[in-house]
């Protein structure tokens, strides 16, 4: 394909097959490679492929020989958009990949990443995960220069305002758009002859760090896909932080300060990450089993059996057996591949929606009473449907218990979870919530008790469940917002 010309719109980009609008999507995942001996473009896509679940809707390589770069993007999922026929032509000891859903922008292929121009300096290509909060007055600024913008994302801004920036090489270059910038982002930016890695002054998003055994080093959103590739010594990179990478000695340089009130993204935690990974120097699983122990501390229920909602409520519902004693067991088996299939279901098929995804095991759920352990609420149309089945299953009573508060406010860093009015909690109380979903009882842990479990109390973005922000918003600000104008 060629860049950076706008791609067509394609087919991968149809409607989902299962309503997944009732989990908040995850951001983006990123990747970048330096590597002495191996070919990086293979070993790029291993990474991102580690990283599937950051996002689905569209992926791409940037690699480079220390001569010129060559890149691979398209929509889709990654098994679907790289084969050896693609990938064996991205020669290069640097890289970058990215793997996508849109928080800002469509899911359109012309906002696919990474971003690559022609600058003055060379060439440039750059991945994003975030949002930044900013963007409408970036945007501006370049359009009344004269700079052509050919998507809608504001990953597209910041790779434009990396272009135009003043300083001798590319660091400094980065370092004076880092004043300017506002949000979220952690970048992997790749040039000719090195590739950096970027985080946001506030932490908001992760970025980790490894060493390969050659000397190379890697950097991952989640420091699970930096197990994938067989990194040792890892480590995150730090607020405030510019890493340059070219070859086996790191050049680190904290370019801004880090913010005076950090701001991590808690629902790392609660949802998107691996369970494998480590977010903020805490194992994500072990987090999450001491937010199921949590719940039993504050909503103490006597039941015959803890079931999760698979996959990501597991550790919380082995914490919640553990911490009350009631036996756990699966009451629901997930089918992890209906999100890789683009084939449209039948009418008929549409209309069994969760059902689609989700089977209940009867053995397991037939006149019990069960507490049901899940992640989030979003919208509040798929809880329903899942007591609905086990209901229908033969259980007798359904306590569903919820390992973060209420969603009440839009997130404008980087995760898409609908407007205000979307949010089921925004317009509705606990019990009222209840009623709608059908459940005998229903308890979301409060922000004390999950901060409890993190083992923080602070340098957290809470602001979803809050309302208090850690920079300023505008909450006229939408995702496809910048298509209309
Ligand atoms: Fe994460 Fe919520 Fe903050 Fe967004 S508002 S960054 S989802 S904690």
């Amino acid at each position: 394909m060629t860049y950076p010309l706008p791609l067509p719109e394609n087919q991968h980009t149809a409607q989902p097959l299962v309503d997944t609008a009732d989990k908040p999507h995850e951001e983006c995942g990123i990747i970048g490679l330096y590597s002495p001996t191996e070919e990086v473009a293979r070993m790029a896509f291993f990474g991102l492929f580690a990283l599937q679940h950051r996002g689905q809707e569209a992926a791409g390589i940037a690699v480079s020989d220390g001569q010129s770069l060559r890149m691979h993007k398209d929509t889709g999922l990654i098994t679907q958009i790289f084969n050896p026929g693609n990938l064996d032509p991205l020669k290069g000891h640097l890289a970058i990949g990215h793997t996508r859903y849109s928080t800002t922008g469509s899911s359109s292929a012309r906002n696919a990443q990474p971003f690559w121009i022609e600058t003055q300096h060379g060439p440039l290509a750059v991945a994003h995960n975030g949002n930044l909060v900013n963007t409408a007055e970036l945007r501006d600024v370049l359009l009344r220069k004269g700079v052509g913008l050919s998507s809608t994302s504001d990953s597209e801004v910041i790779t434009m305002m990396l272009a135009g920036m003043p300083g001798n090489n590319w660091v400094e270059r980065v370092r004076q758009a880092m004043q300017l910038w506002q949000g979220a982002y952690s970048l992997v930016i790749l040039t000719r002859d090195c590739v950096l890695a970027v985080r946001d002054p506030w932490g908001f998003r992760p970025l980790s760090i490894g060493m390969l055994k050659n000397g190379g080093h890697v950097v991952a959103s989640e420091s699970g896909a930096l197990r994938t590739l067989d990194c040792q010594a890892i480590r995150e990179v730090k607020p405030g932080e510019i890493i340059r990478m070219c070859s086996s000695a790191l050049k680190v340089i904290q370019a801004v300060p880090p913010a005076p009130q950090l701001a991590l993204c808690t629902f790392e935690h609660i949802y998107f990450s691996r369970p494998d990974s480590i977010w903020d120097g805490r194992s994500i699983h072990h987090v999450r089993q001491r937010l199921g122990e949590q719940l039993v501390r504050e909503a103490p229920t006597a039941a015959d059996v803890v079931i999760p909602v698979p996959d990501s409520s597991i550790p919380a519902a082995i914490g919640y057996a553990n911490a009350s004693g009631i036996p756990y067991n699966d009451g629901f088996i997930k089918n992890r591949y209906i999100g890789r299939t683009f084939i449209q279901p039948t009418d008929s098929l549409r209309k069994q929606g969760v059902a689609l995804k989700f089977n209940v095991v009867e053995d397991n759920v037939r006149d019990k009473s069960l507490i049901v352990i899940d992640d989030s609420i979003v919208r509040g149309n798929t809880s329903g449907p899942l007591v609905q089945m086990l209901r229908q299953a033969g259980a007798r009573e359904v306590h569903l218990r919820i390992t973060c508060p209420p969603i009440r406010h839009s997130c404008y860093m980087g995760v898409d979870m609908g407007g205000g009015e979307q949010l089921i909690a925004s317009q509705s109380s606990v019990e009222q919530i209840r009623a709608h979903i059908g459940c005998d009882s229903l308890h979301f842990l409060s922000l004390e008790g999950m901060m409890q479990a993190i083992g923080r109390q602070n340098g957290y973005c809470n602001a979803c469940f809050t309302g208090v922000y850690p920079i300023p918003v505008d909450p006229a600000i939408t995702k496809t917002g910048f298509e209309k104008t």
